[in-house]
C-alpha cells in the first residue's frame, strides 16, 4: 500500500510536469489543462490513494463501473464519463457525472437532453468525433456534426462544453498530431456558428502515450489511466 502510494504520487507529479512543459512550449497557461484520472478497470482502494494525494477529478469508462464506485467514495470527486454511452444508460448517468465525454450520437444527445430536462438539470457533454475515420471508434464524422450540431444545440437541458476526440494508438505520439490539430480547428469552426448554449471551451484529448503532444495542440482535458495507475487487467 506504501509503495503503491508512493509510485502513483510520483506518477501524477511527473505528468503535472509534463503538462507544464508542454505549456511552456505552446505558450499556454498550464492552469487550463486538467488531468482526467481515468480510474477504469482499477478498485476504489485505488482511486482513493489517488484522492489522498489531491486528485479530484475521475473518469470510468462503463456506466456500471461508475455507479458501482460513486457511492463508495467521497462525494467530493468530480466523475467523468468517458467510455461509450447506451441510451438506455443514460437515465443511471445523469446526475451522477459533471461531464459526458463520449456524446457520438444527435439521438444520444437528445436521451441525455431528455432525461436532464425531466429532472431539472442541465448535463455538460462532449462531443465525440472520429477525427481519424476508424471503423473500430464511435463519433461523429466532421462534416455530419456540423450538419447536426444546431439541432442539437437547440435541445434542453444539455450544455455542449467542447469536443472529444481518441486519436490512434501510434508508436509515435508525433504521428497523432494532425488529429489533435483537426480537433481544434473543427471546435474553431463550430465556434463560429455561434450557437445559443454551444460553448467550445474544452477539448478532451490526450492519453497516456500522447497527452504532450495532444497538449501542445490546445487539450483543456487530458484523459489519463495507466501511466497513473499502471496497467490494467
Ligand atoms: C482508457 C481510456 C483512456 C485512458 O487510457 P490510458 O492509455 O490508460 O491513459 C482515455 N480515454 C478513453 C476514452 C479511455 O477509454
Amino acid at each position: 500500500m506504501e509503495y503503491m502510494m508512493k509510485q502513483i504520487s510520483k506518477n501524477l507529479e511527473e505528468i503535472k510536469e509534463e503538462i507544464h512543459k508542454a505549456c511552456e512550449k505552446a505558450g499556454r497557461n498550464p492552469e487550463q489543462v486538467k488531468l482526467v484520472a481515468v480510474s477504469k478497470n482499477f478498485p476504489v482502494e485505488i482511486i482513493k490513494t489517488a484522492y489522498d494525494l489531491g486528485q479530484r477529478l475521475f473518469g470510468e469508462n462503463r456506466v456500471q463501473e461508475l455507479g458501482t464506485k460513486t457511492p463508495l467514495l467521497p462525494s467530493d470527486i468530480e466523475w467523468h464519463l468517458i467510455g461509450t454511452l447506451q441510451r438506455n444508460k443514460v437515465k443511471d448517468v445523469v446526475g451522477v457525472t459533471t461531464l459526458i465525454h463520449s456524446v457520438d450520437s444527435l439521438s444520444l444527445a437528445q436521451e441525455i437532453s431528455k432525461q436532464a430536462f425531466k429532472r431539472g438539470l442541465t448535463a455538460n457533454i462532449l462531443l465525440q468525433v472520429n477525427i481519424a475515420q476508424e471503423d473500430s471508434k464511435h463519433g461523429f464524422e466532421a462534416g455530419g456534426l456540423l450538419k447536426e450540431i444546431k439541432e442539437m444545440s437547440s435541445l434542453p437541458g444539455i450544455k455542449i462544453k467542447g469536443l472529444m476526440t481518441i486519436a490512434p494508438l501510434v508508436e509515435n505520439p508525433e504521428e497523432v498530431r494532425p488529429v489533435f490539430r483537426q480537433l481544434k480547428a473543427l471546435a474553431g469552426e463550430i465556434k463560429q456558428l455561434k450557437l445559443y448554449g454551444v460553448e467550445m471551451q474544452e477539448l478532451s484529448m490526450g492519453m497516456s502515450h500522447d497527452f504532450t503532444v495532444a497538449v501542445e495542440e490546445g487539450a483543456t482535458l487530458v484523459r489519463i489511466g495507466s501511466r497513473i495507475f499502471g496497467k490494467r487487467n
